[in-house]
């Protein structure tokens, strides 16, 4: 297959080990910020093919994992009401809020549905006018144009039964928020090739600097996620702190301007708390005062909901890069996929998923993963 096959060669796989291995000197704990990359290296045993001084360490970008347990059960609460169609990706009908997940609540009579894209909410919202359609918007700045999208589309369109749920997250207060962090250990991340492909990389150059950390936007396959850490042992062991962009096929220094414009035009910044890791200022969107009535916190006047998380689930120090999920003791055994305890175990992008669904709960804790 073009544009993907090439980047999951073999032999340039061991070459790019090789000159790793090659330049490395002393250990480094390098975080690869998204999800995607996560299940990429777990998929294909990147960690294995690196020396033991290079530790991948994974971070906080799965949208699923990180949204908040009290956010998940606000969904519920409005799902549940009689005159609401309930709208959503797949992936976030199986996560767990307090008291089941959302597949149980569509299974108690609630309608709620999977949809492929936000705008698809807005047919279902003109076929049913006594109906307030509701859609779940997570996801970082790669989701948000195409949910901005949707509102800015439902006023031109004049349809007023459609709302949204709004949990957007940031990226760069995350890794900002890591590095502030008295326990972190991470030395450099792989950034987010994904969300820079919106965003470009320009918000990451004074962090990098800030924090002397180096920054590698990387891509997802396997080639990629091997020179990207390439990229930043490179600039760990010559004591550099800059943003490189590894993932130039896809991303340029300013990135979809015309996709920023469209998130400016609905969202504004504002804090925003974070599954297992807490409040990050600034750190999130929500929809702006002139889109305030498809706001369904708004539309909704729910009572505030304190949703503790569940003591035995580790994830929020999974998400920082803290542990690994056969760090946790539920792992593997009393929590699986078919039985997730929290939503890293659910989500297609959650550290403790991959590991799962590629047999790292198999696995010896000598393995590389399990270096800590
Ligand atoms: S294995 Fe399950 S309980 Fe443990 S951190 Fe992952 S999601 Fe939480």
């Amino acid at each position: 297959m073009k544009y993907v096959d090439e980047y999951r060669d073999r032999k340039m796989a061991e070459k790019l080990a090789a000159e790793i291995r090659r330049t490395v000197t002393k250990p480094w704990a390098i975080m690869e910020v998204c999800g995607g990359q996560t299940h990429s290296i777990v998929k294909y045993g990147i960690d294995y093919l690196l020396p033991t001084e290079v530790e991948l360490v994974h971070g906080p970008g799965c949208p699923v994992c990180v949204t908040p347990l009290q956010m998940i059960d606000r969904a519920h609460a409005i799902a549940r009401q009689p005159h609401v169609i309930f709208c959503s990706f797949g992936d976030m009908l199986r996560v767990p809020g307090s008291t089941g997940d959302l597949f149980q609540v569509k299974a108690a009579g609630a309608d709620v549905r999977i949809v492929y894209s936000p705008l698809d909410c807005l047919k279902i919202a003109a076929a049913n006018p006594s109906k307030q359609v509701v859609f779940f918007a997570i996801g970082f700045e790669t989701t948000a144009p195409a949910n901005a999208m949707a509102v800015w589309q439902a006023r031109q369109q004049g349809i007023r039964n459609f709302s949204v749920l709004v949990s957007h997250v940031l990226v760069p207060p995350a890794i900002a928020g890591i590095l502030d962090s008295p326990d972190n250990r991470v030395q450099a991340f792989l950034g987010p090739g994904h969300v820079c492909a919106v965003m470009g990389y320009r918000e990451y150059e004074p962090i990098a600097a800030r924090y002397s950390t180096p920054i590698v936007i990387t891509g997802f396959e396997p080639l990629d996620l091997l020179e990207g850490t390439l990229m930043a042992v490179r600039q760990l062991e010559q004591r550099r702190a800059e943003v490189e962009n590894q993932y130039g096929r896809a991303v340029n220094p300013d990135g979809n301007t015309d996709a920023q414009r469209m998130i400016r035009r609905v969202f504004e910044v504002c804090d925003r708390g974070w599954r297992g890791i807490g409040l990050i200022p600034l750190s999130g969107y929500r929809l702006n005062d002139e889109f305030g009535d498809y706001d369904a916190e708004r539309v909704f006047d729910l009572a505030p909901i304190n949703s503790p998380e569940p003591s035995a689930c580790i994830s929020g120090q999974v998400l920082k890069g803290l542990k690994k999920p056969h760090d946790c003791p539920a792992f593997g055994k009393e929590c699986t996929p078919q039985s997730p305890f929290g939503a890293t175990m659910v989500s297609a992008e959650g550290a403790c998923a991959a590991y799962y669904n590629y047999g790292r709960h198999l696995v010896a804790l000598s393995s590389p993963a399990g270096r800590s």
